[in-house]
């Protein structure tokens, strides 16, 4: 089957691009959304291959124009948004589409889209998420102590959403995480083997795996 879409939803840092580069290495025919923002370019990031950077102006007008199958303000004061366009340009092709999105667009995207296929990651423990927004913005050259701070404790807000998810997948091992979301996209296509459905299986929301529970935990720790 092609045509579907699927939502990916991760608290900053936990690895989601990584996560997703990877799993469209290993899976063919999954066309990713780029999406509209307001934020500037980090690191070694380029217009129209990350993000379309766009100023708020234009951001706007596309809101008035119903340009956006989704929109949210992330972290306070960027506009993040996924153009209609890229999911009729994917169903015109008859691809599949990811579209990585936070939240509140991912519960605008469910209810106008309720077969899409969601999926939230999360990072093992809050000390893990910390380190590797850290070596992130060490790596960009960007030592943000303030946003950093401000990603970790939207992160606890963004778990609250965890169950209205089909899927949760927890990033500790990168490989044992790519090879969960192939097995879930190979499951949603009805392509896989007996081994992915069952893997695809273990990471959804209803069936509280140990690591699911050990993650979340950890979350409400420090709470
Ligand atoms: P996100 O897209 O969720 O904001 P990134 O993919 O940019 O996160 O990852 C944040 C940092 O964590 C990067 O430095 C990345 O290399 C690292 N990282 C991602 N996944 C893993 C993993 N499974 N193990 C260790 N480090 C990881
Ligand atoms: P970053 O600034 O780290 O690239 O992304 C910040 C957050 O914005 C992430 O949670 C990411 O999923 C989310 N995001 C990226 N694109 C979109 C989008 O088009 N719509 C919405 N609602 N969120 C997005």
């Amino acid at each position: 089957m092609a045509g579907i879409l699927f939502i990916i939803s991760a608290p900053s840092g936990s690895g989601k691009s990584t996560l997703v580069s990877e799993v469209r290495r290993l899976v063919p025919g999954l066309e990713f959304s780029i999406s509209y923002t307001t934020r500037a370019p980090r690191g070694s990031e380029e217009d129209g291959r990350e993000y379309h950077f766009t100023d708020k102006p234009t951001f706007e007008r596309m809101i008035a124009n119903g340009e956006f199958l989704e929109y949210a303000t992330v972290f306070g004061n960027h506009y993040y948004g996924t153009a209609v366009s890229a999911l009729e340009h994917a169903r015109a092709q008859g691809h599949d589409l990811l579209l990585d999105i936070d939240v509140q667009g991912a519960l605008q995207v469910m209810k106008k889209v309720p077969e899409a296929v969601s999926i939230f990651i999360l990072p093992p423990t809050p000390e893990v998420l910390e380190k590797r927004l850290r070596n992130r913005s060490q790596a960009e050259g960007v030592a943000d102590e303030a946003e950093i701070e401000k990603r970790l404790s939207q992160a606890r807000t963004e778990l609250q959403q965890l169950q209205g998810y089909k899927y949760a997948l927890v990033n500790d091992l990168l490989d044992q995480a790519a090879s969960e979301m192939r097995a879930i996209v190979l499951a949603a296509r009805n392509e896989g083997n007996v081994e992915d459905a069952t893997l695809a299986a273990t990471c959804s929301t209803s069936q509280h795996s140990a690591r699911l529970d050990a993650a979340l935990a950890s979350f409400r720790a420090v709470d």
